[in-house]
């Protein structure tokens, strides 16, 4: 098995990447089980804070490392809060809670029309630290934002992101349901599809 350090140490993340990567070859260690802090998240794009998670992790874990980073991206607020999904409401103030999130972005979009909206998800990995190819895999899941939550499922925005499609909050749907969709699932499926297609040119 080839040992790589996870740049997270959320433990729904660690079941979901391991369940997905052991098949290919993976232990997937937590960085918190190495001893490794968070590192920064400075950057205004997912694409810069994950790489930068992932070398981090890499660096210090002395091998091969996966990041993730995700947010939702509203249209009619250019794309706030973006990056800083997690943290919206304390950027006024506020307590850094979904709730308080939720309605914070619920004001910023008062009076205004359009509330489309997507989850976005980026997944890095770096051989080592200094990789100049890191595998990229994004993944994206459009809707709408409602001013009026729905269903208990879920966390973050969910209760106020709307599948038009479905009819559904992504609050409304199932944990299976969710898993088979959402802008992290596919990201997953491409970072696995990317492996398996660099395994074949290898032959490793
Ligand atoms: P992280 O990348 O897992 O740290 O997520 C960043 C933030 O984006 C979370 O704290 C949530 O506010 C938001 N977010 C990311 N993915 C989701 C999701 O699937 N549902 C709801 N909120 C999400």
């Amino acid at each position: 098995m080839q040992r790589l350090v996870l740049a997270s140490n959320n433990a729904g993340k660690l079941r979901e990447f391991s369940a997905l990567l052991s098949p290919l070859g993976f232990d997937v260690l937590p960085q918190g089980d190495l001893g490794i802090p968070e590192a920064e998240e400075p950057f205004g794009t997912f694409v810069e804070n994950a790489l930068t998670k992932a070398r981090h992790a890499s660096r210090l874990a002395g091998m091969p490392a996966l990041a993730d980073d995700s947010g939702i991206c509203v249209d009619a607020l250019d794309g706030a809060p973006g990056v800083y999904s997690a943290r919206y409401a304390q950027m006024v103030g506020k307590p850094k809670s979904d709730a308080a999130n939720n309605a914070h972005l619920i004001s910023q979009l008062a009076g205004k029309l359009n509330r489309h909206a997507h989850y976005y998800c980026v997944l890095v990995m770096v051989r080592h630290p200094e990789d100049p190819c890191p595998i990229i895999a994004e993944g994206t899941w459009d809707g709408e934002v409602v001013d009026a939550p729905r269903g208990a499922g879920g966390f973050g925005y969910d209760p106020h992101f709307l599948l038009p499609t479905l009819g559904k909050t992504a609050a409304e749907l199932s944990a299976d349901e969710k898993n088979g969709v959402s802008h992290r699932a596919l990201a997953l499926q491409g970072l696995v599809a990317r492996l398996q297609a660099s395994r074949g040119r290898t032959g490793a």
